[in-house]
């Protein structure tokens, strides 16, 4: 159910202001998905937006407000309110100078995408689509509102914003707009860093990462937005695959399997965990190619990316782990082979696993049985582990000696192995000391 804002509607046209539903809230109800990106376009100043929403009693943040928008806390929901837009961009700047506009044809002409350029009328539900962008969204094309290559050299971001929205919403590039694209893709380099990063970081972890991902390579972007990868595409591999170093890449990224809560670090360990196969490839005796050691020079070289592309230290972390140890096959029979494997994970077995179990869907032979079994091996090491955590007694070395007023000795062994015993068996609850102790007394007098 779509908000109604009535109360903000009502507030807007009893002061003659136009109030217009605009972006990502009207794409995802076309699309028939949720929507959480509730933003208005309005003819009011921010003073007078502000003064509208202080006046309906609503939690408002003016942390925008000098590029135009200010924010309402509104049915649960933050709803920004921005006035219209008659943007003039330096060239090449970080920010748009901020000029305001006279009226919603000028504030949508100025947005980058024809998806993201409609507009509804609050007050009176007109549809206002200048750019076709409701037949595009419908055929699925990411197509630039006027001269592609105009708009991108007026804000480069927009040519990564096209390749995320290529990945979110698996939709294509319209031609013209690619061809702008590479046309303009060498200003990428002058983009902020965390600009660039949280683009890259909404591509990896949309619906269709692999079709984005491409088009970065398609348009040019790669070697400008991460440089790092220029090596993969036309890096030919060995029999054990089917596709280049790029091909597999991406075939990698798309089959890993993800939750909500790992999607960001599995699909950024799959993106990275061959970077280092161009820099090592050689040839073999046999004369094929061989990426030995790989794994050990692709942590390196994705723990400096990372670092580069300020990821944050903790998920930085987990993903270099996972590039470095992907190449594990530890024997699933050997129990201690298999414990040391999941230590050094810490944790993180699981997300190896599913990087291994869609590495694997790429290459020309099927380790399916090999996965499984490790599986198995690790899931069954976990439940021994909890076993033994819970065979413990509930008394220890320290408690016993006390309690007897005895010097340690073999005595204690004795009783601990007793009452972690029982506690297995579930004759005695693991954290139940008064219990343990009537044992112990038990035990101690029969000597
Ligand atoms: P998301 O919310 O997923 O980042 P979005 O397209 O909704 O995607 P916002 O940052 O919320 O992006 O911006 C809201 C609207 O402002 C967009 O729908 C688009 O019309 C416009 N817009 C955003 N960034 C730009 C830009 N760099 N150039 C032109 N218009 C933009
Ligand atoms: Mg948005």
């Amino acid at each position: 159910m779509e908000p109604t804002h009535a109360a903000l509607r009502e507030a807007f046209r009893a002061r003659g202001r136009q109030l217009w539903l605009v972006g990502g809230a009207l794409r995802d109800r076309l699309l028939g998905i949720a929507s959480h990106d509730i933003d208005y376009a309005t003819d009011a100043l921010p003073d007078e937006v502000e003064e509208i929403a202080r006046g309906l009693g609503a939690r408002v943040t003016t942390v925008g407000k000098r590029f135009g928008t200010i924010g309402v806390l509104l049915e649960g929901e933050w709803v920004e309110i921005t006035t219209f837009r008659g943007d003039s961009y330096a060239p090449g700047s970080r920010w748009p100078d901020v000029t305001f506009g006279r009226s919603i044809e000028e504030d949508l002409a100025r947005r980058d995408f024809t998806i993201t350029a409609f507009a509804e009328n609050a007050h009176t539900g007109e549809w206002l689509d200048l750019f076709g962008g409701e037949a595009d969204l419908r055929a699925g094309i990411i197509r630039a509102v006027g001269e592609p290559a105009a708009r991108f050299r007026e804000d480069p971001l927009r040519i990564l914003r096209g390749v995320r929205f290529v990945s979110q919403l698996g939709f294509r590039l319209d031609p013209a707009t690619a061809a702008g694209m590479r046309e303009t893709a060498h200003l990428i380099a002058a983009l902020s860093q965390e600009r660039i990063t949280a683009e890259l970081d909404k591509l990896l972890q949309g619906r269709a990462p692999a079709a984005g991902l491409e088009a970065l390579r398609e348009t040019g972007a790669l070697p400008f937005a991460l440089p790092e990868l220029a090596g993969m595409p036309g890096c030919e591999q060995n029999r054990f695959h089917r596709f280049d170093v790029w091909g597999h890449t991406l075939a990698t990224v798309d089959a890993i399997a993800v939750d909500p809560e790992n999607r960001r670090i599995r699909r950024w360990a799959a993106l990275l965990h061959d970077l280092g196969k161009p820099a090592v490839r050689h040839t073999k005796p046999n004369g094929e190619w061989g990426f030995y050691r790989h794994e050990v020079v692709g942590a390196e070289l994705a723990e400096a990316l990372l670092e580069r592309l300020r990821f944050g230290r903790a998920d930085a972390h987990v993903v270099v782990l996972l590039v470095r140890r992907h190449m594990e096959r530890p024997d699933p029979a050997d129990r201690r082979a298999v414990r040391r494997f999941m230590a050094k994970l810490g944790g993180h077995w699981r997300d190896l696993l599913a990087l291994k179990r869609a590495d694997n869907a790429s290459h020309t032979y099927d380790d399916t049985a090999y996965h499984d079994a490790l599986e198995a091996a690790c899931l069954r090491a976990e439940q021994e582990e909890a076993e033994a955590i819970r065979a413990e007694s509930p008394l220890s070395g320290d408690d016993l000696v006390r309690m007897f007023d005895r010097p340690p000795g073999p005595w204690i062994g004795v009783i601990k192995r007793q009452l972690g015993a029982m506690v297995l068996d579930g004759e005695l609850a693991p954290g139940d000391r008064a219990a343990a102790e009537r044992i112990a007394r038990r035990l101690m007098g029969r000597g």
